[in-house]
Formats: C-alpha cells, structure tokens, sequence
C-alpha cells in the first residue's frame, strides 16, 4: 500500500508560495503507516493535470491531491479526476444548503460556478468543509487508484484532512491491524550520532519502525508498531524505546508532536514551583520570547532583561564596568555576572544568560558562534558554559536559545 500527493497550482510552479500542503499530509500518513512514493506538482493546467494524474494512478495506490476545488475557471481538479474515472459530478446538497446560506446571510447572488463548490464524483464520498465551501472527496475503486481530494487553503485542507480524511483512511486501509506511533525528542546529540548509536536496533528494525528526523535543533525519532491491539502495541513500543534510552537516553527530553523544549521546560518548572527570568545579549530576547509563547508562562517567567549592547549591561543590570573592561563581554565573568545581577534584580530561582557572538563578524576576538550561558539559582552555585555553535546568525541564535531551555531540563 503506498500513496502519492500531488499539489495542484500554478502560484507554486511560478514560486510564489511554498507547497506545505504536501508536507501536511505526508506527515499524516506516516502516523497511519502509509507510505508515500512521490510528492509532484503541477499548474492548473487541464491536460498536465491529466498526464499527472493518469501516472500517478498507475503507479500508486491512493492518490491526493490538494487545491482546485474552488468555483472559479482554474479550480478544474475536481472535474479532471472525475473525467479521468468516468464519472459524473453530482450535487451534495447538504453542502449545497450551506453555500446557499452563505450567500443569502451576506446579501449576496449565488453564482452557478458556487454550485460546483457543492458537487462530488459520483460514487464517491463527499468530504465536509467546516472551515470553507468546497467539499472534498474520497473515491474507493476495486480495481485501480483511490483518490482523495482536499481543497488548497492550509487551513481548510488541514481541518478536513484532520477530522474527515484521516479517520477515513485508517478505516478504509487499516481493517486488521491498528498502528500505534510515539514520537522521541532529543536535543544535544546531532542525527548522526544518534543513528550511529542506533545502528543495529535501525538496521533490524521491523515492528516497530526507527525514522529519525532532524530538525534545526533538534532530532526525533519516529517508533511505529502495528500489531492487533493497542496494549499490544504500547509493549512493543516500550520494550523499543527501553533499548533506545539505555543508550542516549540522557538526550531525551520529551514526547510528541507538542511538546517542544521550550514548553517541556516550562511545565517543568512549573511542577516543581520554579521561577526563571533571563539578561540575553545575542539573543536579543528570543529566550524571553519562546518561553512567553508557551501558554501558562506566567506562573513561571516575571519578565527580564535584553541587554544588548556593554553600556547596558552596567546599567540596566548593574554589572561593573571594571568587570566588562577586563574580561570583555563575551567572557565566563560576564555570562556569570549577567545571570547573577538578573537572579537579584527579578528575585526569581533560576536566572539564565547569554552572551557571545552571533555573527558573521567576530567579537573581541572571539569566532562567529562562540557562546557563554551563564546560570544562577537560589538553589545552585553559579555557573557559566561556553559553546561553540555552528552556522549563521540566525542558526547560532536558535541553537543558544535551545541549549538555554536545555540547561533548565537536566
Ligand atoms: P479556493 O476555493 O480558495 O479557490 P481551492 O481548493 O480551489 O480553493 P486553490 O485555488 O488551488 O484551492 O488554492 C487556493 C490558495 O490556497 C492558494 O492561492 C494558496 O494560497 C493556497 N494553497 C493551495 N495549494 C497549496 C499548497 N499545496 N500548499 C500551500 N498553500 C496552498
Ligand atoms: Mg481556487
């Protein structure tokens, strides 16, 4: 069983916007286990749509396809599949009743081409749209390709994919067995150090399956089991993940599609009644960001200080100039002296700093990427570590950042 996805619209062939849709769904299927062999794209153009859809057919199982269901003359998805199959379009009435409403409550004329916003293949399943007016659609078929069709807006794709089209296909291609995923995020080890430590346990891997991933920041790792129930599942899972974390388990720091660094850390504090403010210099107030992103931040975090430039960092912090003068900003004494003024000044329990040089220009001598992050807390002597982050600005900003929340979480 393996699908393909195929995204419909010129804007994404002329490189005006970025075809995440495709990525949406791919990642879906993974959580049901169903391969993808090709991602393609092509313009709103009838018979390269045609030629695109007839190979994908006859090489793939399923195939999705995402855009062109709206009512103006491009949107011609709908119509191209249901000529490739033979098959009429009928009206959803039920959805037809919907986009009447819609117009009749904003005093507006329903135009024939709304119609087609309502209309499926015959034979197939109409797929509601709770956040917009066209419906989707799922066609089984016994001998060659399903199809399913979702709308080009991220935000209706994603809702029908998530509430309508996923349940669907777990059904439609899962009767035996259920499929059980759980995600592994680790920070501070890099992919490949994680794949070597891994290697045997990826190489005779077949239930459950090992797909790393690396992000920015970070890697996960992707176990998936299949088996007949889910008690059956989490075991095959556990005695996997037990294996894992005997080996790089002190890199593991979360769970799961949301749970970021930043927001395991938060919680963490949280529970354990902890406070952390924070004087950043090269991150500019990025920690201070990520940490008010997470939602409840404000049992944990008072507020704190950027303090960009040196003048500041005597002023706001009340750090010597003598201290600054001597061993310079990006220095051991500075990290330790930012982060134990801002521990005084906030009367928080933890008080983290960061300083160094983002980059591309050294500083006072100093590498692009050389980074202090210094830590102070009621509870623990004051300590200050130096990196050496790789990349540009923007990478060596991140990557202080997280190594900031993961000095919170050890
Ligand atoms: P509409 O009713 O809005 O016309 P539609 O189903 O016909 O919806 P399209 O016309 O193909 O969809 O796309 C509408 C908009 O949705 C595009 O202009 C684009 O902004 C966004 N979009 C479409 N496809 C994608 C995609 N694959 N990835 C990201 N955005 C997309
Ligand atoms: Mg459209």
């Amino acid at each position: 069983m393996h699908a393909e996805i195929i995204a419909v619209g010129t804007e994404m062939l002329l490189g005006e916007i970025v075809d995440t849709n495709s990525k949406y769904i791919s990642e879906g299927l993974a959580d049901l286990g169903i391969d993808v062999y090709y991602h393609s794209l092509v313009g709103d153009n009838e018979t390269r749509m045609e030629e695109v859809i007839s190979l994908a057919a006859a090489r793939s199982d399923l195939v999705i396809l995402s855009g062109g269901l709206g009512p103006t003359p491009d949107d011609l998805t709908k119509q191209v599949v249901a000529r490739f199959l033979q098959r009429k379009l009928v009206v959803d009435q039920v959805a037809l009743r919907k986009i009447s409403a819609f117009f009749e409550a904003r005093k507006r004329t329903m135009t024939p081409n709304n119609k087609v916003q309502a209309m499926y293949i015959d034979g197939a399943v109409s797929l509601p749209n709770e956040v917009g007016l066209a419906v989707g659609n799922f066609y089984h078929s016994d001998q060659g390709a399903d199809f399913l069709l979702l709308p080009g807006p991220p935000h209706e794709m994603e809702t029908m994919f998530d509430q309508t089209a996923k349940p669907l296909l777990a059904s439609q291609y899962q009767r035996s067995q259920i499929l059980s995923t759980r995600l592994l995020r680790f920070y501070g080890i890099g992919e490949s150090n994680l794949v070597t430590k891994l290697a045997d346990l990826i190489d005779e891997q077949v239930n459950p399956t090992i797909a790393p991933y690396a992000k920015e920041t970070e890697v996960t790792l992707r176990l998936t089991a299949t088996g007949q129930t889910e008690a059956e599942n989490q075991q095959l899972l556990d005695d996997l993940e037990e294996k894992i974390s005997a080996r790089v388990g002190r890199y593991l720091y979360g769970y799961g599609e949301n749970n970021s660094l930043p927001a395991v850390v938060v919680e963490k504090l949280k529970q354990r009644g902890l406070t952390i403010s924070a004087a950043e210099s090269l991150t500019g107030g990025s920690f201070q960001a990520a940490v008010t992103a997470i939602p409840g931040a404000s049992a944990v975090f008072p507020g704190g200080f950027v303090t960009y430039a040196a003048k500041q960092k005597e002023q706001m912090l009340g750090i010597d100039a003598d201290l600054i003068e001597r061993y310079g900003v990006v220095s051991e004494q500075t990290a330790r002296a930012m982060a134990e003024r801002t521990l005084a000044l906030t009367d928080t329990d933890l008080a983290l700093s960061f300083t160094g040089v983002a980059g591309p220009e050294e500083l006072e001598g100093h590498p692009a990427g050389t980074v202090w992050i210094g830590l102070a807390g009621k509870q623990i002597p004051t300590s200050a570590r130096l990196y050496s982050f790789q990349y540009d600005r923007s990478r060596v900003r991140n990557s202080a950042v997280m190594t900031g929340f993961s000095q919170l979480y050890q």
